[in-house]
């Protein structure tokens, strides 16, 4: 192999040669395409994560959590980033080119509320949050109900923008994630897209996250006049008395559907586009055989 040229590192000045990187997914290795030696790559390998819009609403969760209530490791992270994912895509957010709204007003919400009234913190995992409307996170926020998830454990430190970077950096394999996800920085300064996703209605919804959760759902509230109002009561049934009972609701008032309804898609991006490619080239084949 041809001995590596230093170059001008963009970030030190020094002349070093080019840092060598493993693919977290593939193991792939390769230099940079960038001029940066090895020791000021280590040290922005994790910008996209925590720049990216994940990133920064991480940032916001942590602060009201604690050390004991975050996600223990890479695995519970990933938990939480396809919830988030899913979350954005329930929401449907829009834009006119000025100001960005959501179509459903949802919030992730606490089953195991983060201030629990023994002193107890909600864990911030995806069996102890719900995508639910925000009007009724705001309604049942502070009234204690019976119903638990069992992710409640005792206070612990607390995370601010001191410690954020370096608990993640500790906890979580960061390069596999935005490998994994395809996380990218915020773009800043630009000027805002005219974009429109419609969202997923709340009864939809409703189905979706109690069969994510574990119950045996095969139901949905049919799209009639007062299909919302019902998927309301639903959640608030749920988060009262507990999922077993709304369940129970659910299956009484709605009807059978088929599972690709209420079933999450648990294909990382990474897959996705993997998947695009290898189909494309198929096709791609196929054309050049046919010609
Ligand atoms: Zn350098």
């Amino acid at each position: 192999m041809a001995k590596l040229k230093p170059v001008t590192c963009r970030e030190c000045g020094h002349r070093r040669v080019k840092a060598l990187v493993t693919h977290p997914i593939t193991g792939k290795q390769r230099r940079t395409t960038v001029k940066l030696c090895q020791e000021c790559h280590s040290k922005i390998i994790d910008y996209p994560f925590f720049n990216s819009s994940f990133g920064q609403w991480l940032r916001r969760a942590f602060q009201r959590q604690c050390t004991n209530s975050i996600p223990r490791d890479t695995h519970e992270l990933r938990g939480i980033l396809y919830l988030w994912k899913f979350y954005r895509i329930a929401c449907g957010f829009h834009s006119d080119g000025e100001e960005v709204s959501k179509t459903y007003d949802y919030q992730l919400c606490h089953i195991d509320p983060v201030k629990g009234d023994d002193g107890s913190v909600g864990r911030l995992v995806s069996s102890n949050l719900i995508i639910a409307p925000a009007k009724l996170n705001r309604e049942l926020s502070n009234i204690p109900y019976p119903y638990t998830s069992r992710e409640s454990v005792s206070l612990g430190d607390s995370i601010s923008d001191d410690n954020f970077v370096s608990i993640c950096r500790e906890r979580y394999d960061i390069p596999l994630l935005i490998s994994e996800f395809c996380l990218m920085p915020v773009k800043r300064g630009k000027e805002l897209p005219v974009f429109k996703s419609n969202g997923v209605d709340v009864a939809t919804t409703l189905s979706k996250e109690l069969k994510r959760l574990g119950y045996p759902i095969s139901h949905i509230i049919p799209m009639v006049v007062g299909a919302e109002e019902r998927a309301i009561d639903i959640y608030d049934t749920f988060f009262k008395v507990g999922g077993t009972l709304a369940c129970n609701l659910l299956i009484k008032d709605g009807m059978k559907c088929a599972s690709s309804w209420i079933e999450y898609d648990f294909l990382t991006p990474y897959e996705r586009n993997k998947l695009n490619k290898a189909k494309r080239e198929t096709r791609k084949n196929e054309e050049e055989e046919w010609w």
